[in-house]
């Protein structure tokens, strides 16, 4: 049932609202569509806070939305919207724009093999598809507000914002919802999951964000549909990865995998961590401070790097099989570039699209015996890399956790901001 709630019952601040989502709601409707702010963006508006990003549903089609836009683009094929850019460089902001969609009724779509390979032309010119396990792999069919709201994940996650009225549209009691603190999936929980088991990992991750609680129904099914994650691409698991640690709460992140029994074997790169949290030698200190370290950035608004999380995360492998090609005769270096390519191997695997975030990983493990020789024009070669700053973040980490000498970390940062002559005498000492 569609229920219009008013401002003095929703309570939206509207000075937590972007300039540019509100701009592209006003276009919208002069053009006589309808256009709301939805999803996440209103979930966090009504709890109070201000949304990391905007995304904006309308019955307009994406070729309508393009027409209306300077800089827009048709993106995705699996899920087409449209990106409506402002600004340029680093203060660019992307408003998505995403079309209603109709309600599925899997009976009605067409089913391919689901492989990786053929299913491509398969689903050439098809708009609704799906695997043989029900997972929905192309979603293109335009429907009414009330069905695409039925559509989204979360009953918080459903709520439509209009910021010219100032009313949110809830069909799924979504506000209620948010108010109880609670995550609620709407419809049959266990056919949700199955259409798309990715909601499994989304479902952590908002309890652990939000710290609302997982609803009895919609955590029933959880640890029983986990196995359905195999069935996700690579590629989107990675993401999704990406993001369970990049919510500003990543530890209670992972202390909700680890409730929900998912610790094990659905992420590679956190099997190691999880193992690695209980051991007793220092190891799982440097984790744990290098996510308290991403949270905090988070939290203040300060960017991070999936490069340098993933090569903490990563890093005490890498230190073992380096440690044993070493003793096993192998010079430090090319010993070191051999445990990258094995850790990469083990880990993430070939996941194409990669190659900047494996690249940026690669330099800063590479920085790290760079840091050990103080001698000659190798420390002013190594403060000029364009990575130099990462690098030593990551050595300064490590000093934190016990692993190197603090003297060592302070002795890079004394010599990056200092003068020449500083440099000269710093040079002298390290002799
Ligand atoms: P975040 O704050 O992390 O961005 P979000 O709720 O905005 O959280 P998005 O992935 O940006 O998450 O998705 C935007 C909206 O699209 C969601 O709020 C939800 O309504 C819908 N949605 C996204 N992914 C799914 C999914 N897998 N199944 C159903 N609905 C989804
Ligand atoms: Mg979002």
């Amino acid at each position: 049932k569609r229920v219009e709630i008013p401002l003095a019952e929703h309570q939206i601040d509207k000075t937590l609202l972007d300039d540019h989502a509100v701009r592209v709601v006003k276009t919208l409707v002069d053009a006589g569509f309808e256009a709301f702010i939805v999803g996440g963006a209103v979930r966090d508006l009504v709890v109070g806070k201000r949304p990391k990003d905007f995304d904006v549903a309308t019955n307009a089609t994406p070729e309508d939305v393009k027409r209306l836009f300077r800089r827009a683009f048709i993106i995705g094929r699996r899920f087409r919207i449209v990106h409506v850019v402002f600004g340029r460089g680093r203060e660019h902001e992307v408003i998505e724009v995403s079309t209603f969609r109709a309600l599925l009724v899997n009976d009605d779509a067409e089913q391919v093999a689901g492989n990786e390979k053929t299913s491509k032309a398969e689903m050439a010119g098809k708009s609704h598809v799906v695997d043989a396990s029900g997972r929905v792999l192309r979603d293109n069919v335009w429907g009414p507000q009330i069905e695409d709201a039925a559509r989204r994940d979360f009953t918080i996650n459903a709520m439509y914002y209009d910021p010219v009225r100032e009313v949110v549209v809830d069909y799924h009691k979504g506000l209620a919802d948010a108010r109880k603190k609670v995550l609620r999936m709407i419809g049959d929980p266990e056919t949700r999951y199955r259409e798309d088991p990715v909601r499994i990992i989304r479902v952590v991750r908002f309890a652990a964000k939000l710290g609302f609680d997982i609803e009895p129904k919609t955590r029933a099914p959880i640890k029983k549909m986990a196995e359905q994650l195999v069935n996700v691409p690579a590629s989107r698991m990675f993401d999704e990865m990406i993001k369970l640690l990049q919510t500003g709460h990543s530890l209670a992140s992972l202390e909700e995998l680890r409730k929900q029994g998912l610790h094990k074997g659905i992420f590679p790169i956190l099997d190691v961590v999880l193992e690695d949290a209980h051991r007793k030698d220092g190891r799982d200190a440097f984790v744990k401070r290098a996510l308290e370290d991403t949270d905090l950035r988070v939290n203040e608004g300060r960017g991070v790097s999936p490069s340098f999380m993933l090569a903490c995360m990563l890093w005490h492998d890498v230190l073992d099989h380096w440690n044993r090609l070493k003793a096993g005769g192998e010079a430090p270096v090319p010993a070191l570039q051999q445990a990258i390519e094995t850790v990469f191997d083990a880990r993430i695997g070939d996941i194409s699209g990669r190659g900047r975030l494996a690249g940026d990983m690669r330099e800063i493990w590479m920085m790290q015996p760079r840091f050990e020789r103080r001698s000659g024009n190798g420390p002013l070669g190594l403060v000029d890399q364009p990575r130099y700053r990462a690098g030593f973040d990551f050595l300064r980490l490590r000093a934190d956790a016990g692993e190197v000498d603090p003297a060592l970390a302070d002795w890079w940062e004394d010599f990056a901001l200092g003068s020449d002559d500083e440099r000269q005498a710093l040079l002298e000492v390290a002799r």
